[in-house]
Formats: structure tokens, sequence, C-alpha cells
């Protein structure tokens, strides 16, 4: 057994406190080995005034254990708050977020007993950078981001987390039908690393009917693979149907540090009355368990855990009659446990973390950045404009220049220019396409650029934003507008 583990521990909001006392007693007192750092987030913090909702000093601790064990907090209402989770993930670059979602049939009520499936959602980009954008008065933007080396190390985790804990089979969720430079890419860089474990089946689904197969027939996946967007929703789905949100726990994994949590909120209105189920922290702190090295004692609270719902020992929100036998408390159900330290479930599969891998379960190679070629051969200029595309044509059509032609214009990624359709709805944003001919060769410098940008404004056009054009190794970076 490995000395003493130093963890960061916050107690957090409303039910925080009594689900982490529990958990903290059961890893405990089944020998888990841990220093605990105490650290106050949340509600707190947030009404102090730290818009982050977490004090800068209580970094540190993190920066000093990377181990992080965090109850739920509560966020208040009314703008300004930052999103914890998004500030820790982000700022200790906790790349997968990972959520066994399992059923415990037939002690925990159902409609899909033989469900077993791993959600690993991408954490960092997506649309969760948090770039949005006002950008005239009709519209709204949110940048979504997907990387070629966050891709990598997404996909990596997923087909090394299948191999270590012996499952069959990596689905990749996207949508890259429609958005096919990002999902695209995601599906792309899925295949190339899925070909470096060929003991691993693979399969990619679109997201929508993917999403659909997961709610109805969930038996069929195993280990799933995902953007942030996708996985976000697609996890609490996954774990409502497999019994309860209130059982899934979640791990944060970077290469530095790692987070560990329950997938609930702070339940307020159960705050102080001793009713909350600790389950889903108490799954959270068994990952850590296994993370920091110490996968015996993690096997031991577990199935003593497992066996404990198989007693029908119940909390409130799992409890049902005809099933359930005991309705317990917070502190009784920890105590029920606790009692069962040492014994495996009968019926429930136990588990077996023996082979387990604690930390190295990151280690990748590094990444390589291609050598391709980028040149510059136009340039999306964003207007605010009003009146027709055909006005607006008219009046950047002779601005063109360096090789550069209008080529097309487009408003909400509908083609409007050259041949727009009458029946478009058109907000007050054109999307101006300025770039060499598809068969010239050469590029455009960014001198160019500016000078077109420069006419643009000397006709009286506003541009809100642009996006240069780029081909790699001659392959367009960007794609065509829609009717285009
Ligand atoms: P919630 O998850 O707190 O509660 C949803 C429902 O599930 C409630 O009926 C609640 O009573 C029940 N529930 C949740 N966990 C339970 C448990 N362990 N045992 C028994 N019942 C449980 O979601 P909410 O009500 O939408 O959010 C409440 C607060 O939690 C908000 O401030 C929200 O911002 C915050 N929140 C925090 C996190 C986090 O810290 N990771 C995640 C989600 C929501």
């Amino acid at each position: 057994m490995a000395s003493s583990t130093p963890i960061t521990v916050a107690h957090g909001d409303g039910i925080g406190p009594e689900i982490m006392d529990a958990t903290l007693k059961i890893i405990q007192e089944a020998g888990a080995k841990i220093d605990i750092e105490t650290i106050e987030i949340g509600e707190k913090q947030y009404l102090k005034g730290n818009l982050a909702g977490i004090e800068p000093s209580a970094f540190e601790s993190l920066r000093r254990t990377k181990v992080f064990l965090k109850a739920p907090i509560t966020t208040p209402q009314g703008g300004g708050f930052k999103s914890l989770n998004v500030t820790t993930r982000k700022a200790f670059g906790l790349y997968a977020n990972i959520r066994p979602c399992l059923s415990y049939d037939p002690f925990i009520r159902t409609k899909h007993p033989k469900m077993d499936v791993v959600i690993v959602r991408e954490n960092e980009e997506d649309l969760y950078g948090g770039i949005e954008h006002r950008q005239t008065i009709d519209v709204m933007q949110c940048l979504k981001l997907i990387s070629r080396p966050g891709t990598e190390k997404i996909c990596r985790y997923a087909f090394e987390y299948a191999r270590a804990y012996n499952r069959k089979k990596v689905t990749c969720f996207s949508k890259d039908n429609i958005m096919k430079l990002t999902d695209g890419l995601f599906h792309k860089v899925f295949d190339e690393i899925a070909a470096e474990y060929p003991d691993i089946e693979n399969e990619h689904w679109i997201v929508d009917i993917g999403a659909a197969k997961l709610a109805d027939t969930p038996e069929v996946f195993d280990v799933v693979v995902m953007p942030n967007l996708y996985g976000d929703i697609l996890s609490d789905v996954a774990a409502q149907i497999a019994g309860s949100v209130g059982l899934a726990g979640s791990a944060n994994i970077g290469d530095a540090c790692a987070m560990f949590e329950a997938i609930h909120g702070s339940a307020p209105r159960r705050a102080g009355q001793n009713l909350a189920n600790p389950s889903g922290l108490f799954l959270g702190a068994v990952q850590m368990l296994v993370h920091i090295g110490q996968a015996s004692v993690a096997e031991l609270a577990h199935n003593a855990w497992l066996k404990t719902i198989e007693d029908g020992v119940h909390t409130y929100d799992i409890f049902k009659e005809g099933i359930s036998k005991e309705k317990v408390g917070t502190k009784e159900f920890a105590q029920a446990v606790l009692s069962r330290i040492g014994q495996k479930p009968q019926i429930l599969k136990e588990v077996d973390y023996s082979k387990a891998p604690s930390r190295p379960l990151t280690t990748r190679p590094p990444y390589v950045r291609s050598s391709e070629v980028r040149e510059r051969v136009g340039v999306d200029v964003f207007v605010a404009y009003t009146k027709s595309a055909n006005s607006l044509a008219a009046i950047l059509e002779p601005l063109g220049g360096d090789g550069m032609k209008l080529e097309m214009l487009s408003n909400r990624g509908m083609k409007v220019w050259p041949g727009g359709m009458e029946e478009t709805f058109t907000v007050d944003v054109t999307r101006c396409r300025f770039k060499l001919p598809d068969e010239a060769t050469g590029s455009v410098s960014a001198k160019a650029i500016t000078a077109l940008m420069d006419r643009i404004t000397d006709a009286g056009v506003e541009f809100v934003k642009t996006e240069g054009l780029y081909n790699f190794d001659g392959k367009p970076g960007f794609t065509k507008s829609q009717g285009q």
C-alpha cells in the first residue's frame, strides 16, 4: 500500500457537506490513506466577491496535491459568476471527463437492465470556450473550436481506458455530416487513433441517431467518446436512464491534476436533513482511489457499496416500495456500507480493480504538428447590413483586388448572392467572401486583406469581423455556403 496521498477536499454547498462527510468516512474506514487539505469553494466565495467561486489561494492547494475531491456547489443566480467547474477544468487542463453509467437492476429500477456504458467527454474545447459575441442587433455568436491535439488526447484516452478496463468497443459520436471541419476532424482523428488499437472494436455514429440509440438500447454501447457539448448532454441522459443521476460519479482527468465529483448538483432543498444519497460522490471518490494507486481500497469500498444496494438499503431518491428493504438517511447509508466492508455483491457484478492502472493512463506519444503548407487565398468579411443582398453585392463587387473577387454573399450560412432565393429569411449580418478564383494559383498577402478592408470601410459598409480563408497543401480549410 502506498503511503498517504495528499488530496484537496471541498465540502461544497447544500447537501455537499453531508455527502462529503459520508464519502470520506466510508473510504477512510475502508483503509484509504489520504492526507486531506480542505478548501472553501462555492456560494460563500461567490458572495465574498470571488467571481470564480474559489479563493485564489485554494488553487495553491490543488497545485500541490494535484487531486481534488469536490462536492457540488450552488452557483448564485444573477450575472457575473463564472462556473467553478469550467474554471477548474480549464486552469488545470482536465481534458477528459469520465462518467460510468451502469444499471443496478433489479435493485434500482431502470428500463435498461443490461446497461453498462462509460461516457468519455472531451472537457475543454468545442462550444465551451466561452467565446461569445453579440455581432449586431440581431445576432449572437458562439465559437466552436475543435483542435487536433485536443482530439488526439481524448480519443487516445478513450481507447486506453477501454484497454485498461477490459472493454471491447469504443464508439465515437459526432455531427460531421453537418460540421464537416470541426466534427469532421474529431471523427477523422478518432479513426486514426482507433487504427492503433486493433484489439478494440471501433465505430462512429452521427450523434442524433446515436443519442436515440443510446436512450433506447444502451446495451449496444460500451465506451462512447464525444465532443464537449454532446458529452455534457448525453452523460446526463445516460446516468438518468441507468437509474438516477444521483448515482453517477465522474472523473475529470488531466496530465497533471484530476478532479472527482458527483454529477448532480447541491440539491439545496434537501440540505441539512440527512436525506441525500452520497453515492454519486462516493463513486467519484472510488475513481479517485484508483487514480492515486489505492485500487484495493477502491475495490473493497465499491463492493461493499454494491452489497448495500443489493440488500435494499436505499436513500429516499432510489427507494421503491416492493424493491427496497429499508429507507435510510445519508449517515445510516454510509454506516450500512461500512458494515459490509469485506463483503461482495451476490447478484450484481463485483468490481475488480486489480488491473486498473493509476495515473499513467494519460501517457501518450508527443503531439507532432503536421507540416502542411498554409496559404491565404481570401477572406470572409462579416458586415452589418440590412438592405438587399443584391444592393450589397453592387457596392462590394467592384472592391475586389490583388486577384480576389467577390465570390458569394451568405446570410446565416445560406447563399443569398449570386442567385439567392427571395424566400430566404435574412438577418442584419451578411458574410461576404472575397477570394482568389478556385483555378488560380498563389496566395494573397496580409496587406492585400487590410487594403480590401479599407476599401470596404471607405465604401460605407461596416464590417463586424473577418475570417481568413486558407488552403492547406492546396486543400481548402473552409466550407462552401449552403446553396453555393
Ligand atoms: P440538483 O442536481 O442539485 O438537483 C436535482 C434533483 O435531484 C433535485 O430534486 C434534488 O433533490 C435531487 N438530488 C440531487 N442530488 C441528490 C442526492 N445526492 N440525493 C438525493 N436527491 C438528489 O440540480 P439543481 O436543483 O438543478 O441545482 C441545484 C444547484 O446545484 C444549483 O445552484 C446548480 O447550479 C448547482 N449544480 C452544481 C453542480 C456541481 O457543483 N457540479 C452540478 C449541477 C448543479
